[in-house]
């Protein structure tokens, strides 16, 4: 299950690759769909190295450290550290539930905000992760079923995605734009997304099988 998400969000990133260049081109320097097409070329490699029985911390803990020694721009480091500390929370045989989604995402963001020096509100990839972070709170489940915790998270992602249009950045390139940058989509909130949307109908399609 674990590996067949990860070959799905890797395809998903390279069919995106042009979109986020584009996206990229009006607040930066056009080259985010590159860097995260570089993140997905590296993941496939580990995957590829990966054995039959390595769990989901040994992969995570491979992915982010071939994301954190391969990838370019400011995203790449970011989301290296972000993957290197999730495979830290994770035990050698936690189950992907809500509790356990909440720890990852959470040690997620508090690796980007360390590294990025940035929060809520500054028009990075944040403004995506941490609204989901934020849907697998304990409090904020209480009586779903997970697959209505998953849909309540990749709406609060899309949210935080139209969000970074609305706000000037405060981090990254874009941040040299101020005011300018408003109108736009953060790529790599755009990115985070992405991502995250792949792995829901991923975990969604297990659930029912
Ligand atoms: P670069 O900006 O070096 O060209 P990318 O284009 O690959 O790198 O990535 C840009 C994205 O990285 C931004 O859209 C933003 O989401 C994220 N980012 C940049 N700086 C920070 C930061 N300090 N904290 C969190 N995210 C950041
Ligand atoms: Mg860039």
């Amino acid at each position: 299950m674990v590996r067949d998400a990860i070959e799905a969000v890797i395809k998903a990133i390279l069919n995106e690759k042009v979109f986020l260049n584009e996206l990229d081109e009006k607040i930066g320097d056009g080259d985010h769909g590159s860097n995260m097409a570089g993140g997905a070329q590296a993941a496939k490699e580990v995957l590829a190295e990966q054995d039959d029985d390595a769990t989901l911390k040994e992969i995570l803990q491979a992915l982010g450290d071939a994301v954190t020694e391969n990838v370019g721009g400011s995203a790449g480091p970011l989301y290296g550290a972000a993957l290197q500390e999730a495979a830290k929370v994770l035990k050698k045989n936690s189950k992907l539930d809500a509790v356990t989604l909440e720890k990852i995402f959470g040690a997620a963001v508090e690796a980007i905000q360390l590294r990025g020096n940035s929060r809520r509100g500054d028009k990075t990839m944040l403004d995506v992760l941490i609204p989901i972070r934020e849907t697998f709170r304990a409090t904020n489940c209480a009586g779903k079923t997970f697959e209505d915790i998953l849909t309540d998270a990749r709406d609060a992602a899309r949210d935080g995605l139209e969000f970074t249009k609305t706000i000037a950045a405060r981090k990254g390139r874009a941040a040299a734009l101020g005011d300018k940058s408003i109108g736009f989509e953060d790529p790599g909130a755009a990115s985070s997304l992405i991502i995250f949307r792949t792995l829901c109908s991923k975990w969604k399609d297990s659930l029912r099988s």
